[in-house]
């Protein structure tokens, strides 16, 4: 059955400005009826990581804290940490990136909790029984919290081919362990011959699992934990993983690890994609390159796998945009995301998806006026 999403475009005029075209859009989506008296709201979101600018704008997320806190719910701001060295590892650094792009309470008027604590060990254990992982290891806080509202900044992604709900959920709700278990299979290798031993992989790498000899890196497969950070960071193209083999289970796992996050909370989800800034990798780069397409809009749905498939389809009838990195598809009807990535077979996680029953690829897509 097809699943209803809403979306608004970046359109506007004296008497209908941008906040009230996305409260309007909530709306739609069923947002005030669904948040119950008392509900403890999960807004998860990305914080971005310090040094990029692409994550979702402050004011928005402020703009869906007042719509939960008029239905009587008690909105939280929440991410879990991450697995590579960075600004967001730990939730005291996490917290501090998270206020200096601008999500303090002044500005958004929600606390910030970081759904699997102080180092990314507080995690619950979730029953899913499906092909890869039987349960899943989920930050306590998004577990514990009543409802959940997926705000994700819709971009590519070096891994997935693009990140989305889908992404924001199964990736990001996880606590450190469960994000290992995902990128268990991922082996990045260095290609000899591409490698100029510039060393710039060695500080984006959590694990200190690569090493420089003879102007040569080399990855400690015993150390690597799969995370994916140097591969985007070397401007050679010398790193590089079995794309065939390592990319469809990874896809596979996100996916049951999406089913686990919104395991008992099929009533209580709302995910709401930003097509804006729509860069070519994940918001946890310290930096972020050209926009691919125009900003498209907002959708809002409560079906993950339906917006995430009417995101891919909105970027992909879109032609680049000049001075853009795509080399490949720029074309209106291009697929933007195989132009990024040509070894991600992007589409598989949302057929997995809806082989498990978390969603539906066919959709009806409402605009909101
Ligand atoms: S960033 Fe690339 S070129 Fe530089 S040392 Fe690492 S693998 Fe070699
Ligand atoms: S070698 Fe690359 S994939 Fe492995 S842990 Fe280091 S940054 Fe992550």
């Amino acid at each position: 059955m097809a699943s209803k999403v809403y979306m608004m475009d970046f359109r506007a005029n004296p008497k209908e400005n941008l906040y009230s075209k996305l409260a309007k859009l909530l709306e739609a989506a069923g947002l005030p009826k669904a948040v119950g008296e008392r509900d403890l709201v999960a807004v998860k979101l990305h914080f971005g990581e310090m040094g990029n600018t692409a994550f979702i704008r402050p004011v928005f997320i402020r703009q869906i804290v007042g719509m939960v806190k008029a239905t009587g719910g008690i909105p939280f701001l929440t991410d879990a940490n991450t697995l590579y060295a960075g600004t967001r590892s730990d939730s005291p650094t996490h917290i501090k990136t998270a206020v200096e792009n601008g999500f303090g309470y002044s500005t958004v008027e929600a606390p910030i909790i970081i759904a699997d604590g102080l180092r990314g060990r507080s995690e619950t254990a979730v029953e899913v029984n499906h092909k890869h992982c039987k349960e899943v290891y989920i930050g306590s806080e998004i577990v514990n919290s009543d409802f959940i509202i997926s705000a994700a900044h819709f971009k590519g992604h070096e891994l997935s081919g693009f990140g989305g709900a889908i992404k924001n959920l199964g990736m990001g709700c996880a606590s450190r362990r469960g994000k290992l278990v995902q990128h268990s299979g991922v082996a990045p290798k260095v290609v000899r011959k591409k490698c100029v031993g510039c060393g710039d992989c060695l500080s984006h790498c959590s694990q200190k699992a690569i090493t420089v000899t003879d102007k040569k890196a080399s990855i400690n497969k015993d150390t690597c934990i799969g995370c994916g950070e140097c591969i985007l960071i070397c401007q050679e193209e010398a790193i590089n993983i079995a794309w065939s083999k390592s990319i469809p289970t990874f896809l596979k796992k996100m996916i049951e690890y999406t089913a686990g996050v919104v395991k008992g909370k099929e009533k209580k989800l709302i995910n709401i994609n930003f097509l804006t800034d729509i860069n070519p990798a994940c918001d946890c780069y310290a930096h972020n390159d050209a926009p691919l397409v125009r900003d498209i809009g907002i959708l809002a749905s409560v079906d993950p796998i339906a917006i995430d498939q009417a995101s891919t389809d909105l970027v992909n009838q879109e032609h680049a945009l000049p001075g853009c990195s795509l080399t490949a598809n720029q074309e209106a009807g291009g697929d933007k995301f195989k132009g990024l990535y040509p070894y991600v077979d992007w589409p598989l996680q949302l057929e997995y998806a809806e082989s498990l029953g978390i969603g539906s690829r066919t959709y009806d897509l409402v605009k909101i006026g």
